[in-house]
Order: C-alpha cells, then structure tokens, then sequence
C-alpha cells in the first residue's frame, strides 16, 4: 500500500477528531482493495479509485463517529456496499452492528469483507426496510442511513425500529438542514424532535455533507 494513500486516511482521520490506530487503519485499507475488486464484478459502488474510495467512503462513513454512544445497538439502512456500517463497526468495536440491504449481491460482499476483517461485531441482513418491523421492533439504540430515501421515507421506516428514546441519524449531501426544514411537520407529527443538523466538509476533497440528528421526543 502506498505510503501516500495511508497518508491521505491518517491526515483524514485526524481532521475527522480521530487518531486511527495502526491495525484500524491497515483493515480500513484492505476494506478499500477488497471493495475494488468485487466491484469489478458486481455493482457496488460508483466510485472507484482509491482516494475516492478512502475520501468518499471510508473518511465519509467515520463522520459520525462520535455521536454514537458507548455500547449501542446500530442498524445501518440501505447500506450497499457497507457504508457507513462496515467502518464503523470496525473503529468501534463496542458497537453491536446491523446491516441491512434488500439486494442479496451487496450483502455477500460485506459479509466476505466482515470475515476478512475479523469483525465480530457485524452482522448483514438481506431485507427490505418495511419487513424489518416484525423481527426487529424497539431493537435499536440507533438507526442510522447514508444515501438511502427521503428524510420522511427513512424516518418511517426507521422509528418503529427505535428503543424509546433512541438516535435517527440521515446522512446527506450539503441538503440535510434544507431536507429537516422541509419535514418539520411530518418528524413532529411523529414524535420526533431534530437535536442537530451537524454540516462539515469532507478532508482532502472538501466535499460538503451533514447529517441529521433526531431524537423521539419522550414524555
Ligand atoms: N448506504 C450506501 C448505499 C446507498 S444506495 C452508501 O451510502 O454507499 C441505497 C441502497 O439502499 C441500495 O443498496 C439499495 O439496494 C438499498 N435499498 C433501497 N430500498 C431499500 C429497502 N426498502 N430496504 C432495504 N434496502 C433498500
């Protein structure tokens, strides 16, 4: 691996608040080559080189980090190529992790890459969103999505899935404040309050993104 591309998610990582341990930093690369190979055979992910792999993906996935509480239960909607999830999950191991996809390739590779990465705090569903509520009510601390539906369409689906109390995080472009002003009404109709629209700008890129964080609004 060259020295420059460990560089870019060292430095990356330190913009982000973190300081990546070495053995985190070494899987996060091999997450990276192993995406780009399978993605030469199934569609994973637009992006394909390395740098917007490790910028785009991986730095991006890490954004959040520190708004997820010690322990907690984490589902990851919509998580294609397992982003935010896998990063996470691998950063964190304290974390008890959900992925779900409804698409069957996408969630063979991130239980090929789990394996390779000895994550033990993983696991990937093949579901729809809506199906989910049967198995999995009240089971999540947080439900988390990156690129995945409308802030109402997310929201919907993910509320049912909360414990009482628990964190809606949407991860969006540079739309997340726009998107949360527009769905006031519908998050308070459902009993949700938004706590922060968090906006930054990615490293090295400087690509904008925020995400919004909402919280069911108790008693
Ligand atoms: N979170 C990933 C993928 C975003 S693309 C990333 O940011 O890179 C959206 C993903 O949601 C796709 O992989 C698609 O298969 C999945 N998806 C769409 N509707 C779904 C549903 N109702 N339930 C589960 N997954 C769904």
């Amino acid at each position: 691996m060259s020295r420059s591309l460990r560089e870019l998610l060292d430095d990356g990582a330190g913009e982000l608040g973190m300081i990546l341990p070495p053995a985190d930093a070494d899987r996060l690369l091999l997450l990276m080559m192993e995406l780009r190979k399978w993605n030469r055979k199934i569609n994973l992910t637009a992006i394909t080189t390395e740098r917007g792999i490790i910028i785009k993906h991986l730095l991006d996935s890490l954004t959040v980090v520190s708004l997820l509480p010690q322990g907690a239960r984490l589902l990851d909607l919509g998580s294609g190529g397992g982003f935010p999830c896998i990063p996470l999950a691998l950063v964190r191991p304290d974390l008890k992790v959900t992925s779900v996809d409804a698409t069957l390739k996408k969630i063979h590779f991130q239980r090929h890459a789990a394996r390779s990465l000895g994550l033990d705090n993983f696991q990937a569903l093949q579901v729809r969103g809506d199906t989910l509520t049967e198995s999995h009510a009240g089971s999540f601390d947080v439900v988390i999505s990156r690129g995945f539906a409308s802030l109402p369409e997310f929201v919907a689906l993910a509320q049912p899935l909360l414990v009482p109390g628990g964190t809606i995080i949407a991860m969006k472009g540079s739309s997340g404040a726009d998107e949360a002003g527009e769905a006031a009404t519908f998050l308070e109709q459902h009993g949700l309050v938004v706590r922060e629209v968090v906006r930054l700008r990615l490293p090295a890129s400087g690509d904008e993104r925020s995400f919004v964080v909402m919280r069911a609004n108790v008693g």
